[in-house]
Formats: structure tokens, C-alpha cells, sequence
């Protein structure tokens, strides 16, 4: 499931293939309406037959992409949902076998949606005015950009009582985490993702600060080829205790537990995470 870091890697995607480009025709397949909610698929390829992208920003797990079409300034509000991806191919190549939405560039290359599931959004954001978007306006802060300070995540983490890897979520506290590395960054801090948020302490706060960038970093660091394969689609697992219920720790040896948190899988392990 995409966080942060496929965002961010399908950002590289699109402006490695796409940025400055014109899109000389669009496509989508009726199929896929539901990511388009509450626009159409016809008005979204209509708008951007024509345009240039000329940005693509991401904030959170959104991409924001800004064009130049005909009539000014467009944006194309891009969340990748469960299974969405962003395909760079030649133009002549076949199109992605879940392609909801086509982009043919200028210079023979062509992009291609790709949502299997349909859980992504697709949507237009008329004068590419994203900070009107409340759901964008809503984000925290986004660990990438704006970094992460243990005494900020301290006071941040200290206004809830909920679970610390439950509040870790939550996209108004901090713009990107799933529940891959959510758990991640637990392990990594040593912290048992059952801990009351609002009781952490400076030492837990930093240890954690530090685990967020990490597990971060190393999913980035990971994620070098042409195309990118989600764990749960049966790509590589690149992960210490996600989706490795019973294996051994590799820091202690003990057996990975897996609970439920607020509906979500949360693995940990029990014999070094307090
Ligand atoms: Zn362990």
C-alpha cells in the first residue's frame, strides 16, 4: 500500500517522464469513474488534452500536479489509494493492464494510471488552487519536507491518548505514515505501538523522531528500479516486522506478534519494544 515513500517515488516518475511536456491526448476507460468521484473521467481528459505539466509536488501521500492548459492554470489532485501507480512507458508500448487514465506526451512516451482496486482519487482542482482543498489544508506536517523534531512529535503525540502507532496515522498529525511505517518506526525506536501516545517522554520522542526518518529513508533508499511492485502485490519485502508475523526479530530474535490497532494489522515485537 503506498505511504509516503511510493508517493514520493511516483512524484520522480512523473516529472522524470512527463515534466514540461505537453499531453498531446488523454484516455480513460469509463471503468474506472469511481477514482474520478465526484468529477467524470470525460471531464478530466477533456481538461487535460492540451496541457503542459509544468509542477508536481507531493504533500503527504497526495500528488499535486499543476498544468498549463488552455484556459490557465489546472490542477490534477492524484491519491494513490491501495493499489494506485504511476507508469512512465513508450507510447507504443501496451498500456498498463489497470490503466484508468492515459496520458501520451509529446516526444513519444506515454504515462499510465494504474488502479486495480479503484481506491485512488483522481480530480480536478480548477486554477490549481490545491490550498482551497480542505483535505490538503488539513494535512500535518510532512516528514520529508518539513522534518521531524522530537519536541515537536513530543507536544504533538502529548495532545492524544490514543496508541502511539494508531496516532501516527493520523494524517492531520503528521502527512505520509501508513500502517507500514507506522509500525516500522515503532520497531525501530524500540517502542511498543500499544504506548499511550500523550506518555512517551523526551528519550521515547527522540528515539522516535529519528525512527520516522530512518524507516523513511530506507524505503526511499529501496526503491531504485524502473517500477515499483507493492509488497502486498508480491514484491519484495524490504521491511524489519511488517507483514513478518512469527518470524524472528532481527534485532532480538524473538517471534514477530501481530495485533489488531483501530481495525489495522500492527506488527511488533514483543521482546524488544517497551
Ligand atoms: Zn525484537
Amino acid at each position: 500500500v503506498p505511504e509516503l515513500p511510493e508517493v514520493e517515488y511516483a512524484a520522480r516518475t512523473l516529472r522524470r517522464a512527463a515534466l514540461g511536456r505537453r499531453i498531446v491526448a488523454a484516455a480513460a476507460p469509463s471503468a474506472g469513474r469511481r477514482l474520478f468521484r465526484p468529477g467524470t473521467p470525460a471531464a478530466v481528459v477533456r481538461a487535460l488534452a492540451g496541457a503542459r505539466l509544468a509542477a508536481v509536488e507531493r504533500r503527504g501521500k497526495h500528488l499535486l500536479l499543476t498544468l498549463e492548459a488552455r484556459r490557465g492554470p489546472l490542477g490534477l489532485l492524484s491519491h494513490l489509494g491501495m493499489t494506485g501507480r504511476w507508469l512512465a512507458r513508450d507510447a507504443a508500448a501496451p498500456a498498463a493492464p489497470h490503466a484508468r487514465l492515459t496520458l501520451r506526451l509529446q516526444g513519444g512516451r506515454a504515462l499510465d494510471y494504474d488502479d486495480p482496486r479503484l481506491f485512488g482519487r483522481l480530480r480536478l482542482v480548477p486554477g490549481a488552487r490545491f490550498d482551497a482543498v480542505p483535505e490538503l489544508a488539513a494535512l500535518g506536517p510532512d516528514p520529508l519536507h518539513d522534518g521531524v523534531e522530537a519536541a515537536w512529535l513530543e507536544a504533538a503525540l502529548g495532545r492524544t491518548r490514543r496508541p502511539v502507532k494508531v496516532a501516527l496515522l493520523d494524517q492531520r498529525l503528521l502527512a505520509g505514515l501508513g500502517n507500514i511505517h507506522a509500525a516500522e518506526a515503532c520497531w525501530r525506536a524500540r517502542l511498543d505501538p500499544r504506548r499511550r501516545a500523550d506518555r512517551l517522554g523526551p528519550a521515547r520522542a527522540r528515539a522516535l523522531a529519528a525512527a520516522i526518518r530512518a524507516s523513511l529513508r530506507h524505503a526511499l533508499a529501496a526503491m531504485e528500479g524502473p517500477e515499483l511492485v507493492y509488497v502486498e502485490a508480491g514484491g519484495p519485502n524490504p521491511f524489519r516486522v511488517y507483514a513478518r508475523e512469527g518470524e524472528r526479530c532481527p534485532r532480538c530474535r524473538a517471534a514477530i506478534r501481530r495485533t489488531v490497532q483501530a481495525q489495522r494489522s500492527t506488527f511488533w515485537c514483543p521482546g524488544c519494544q517497551r
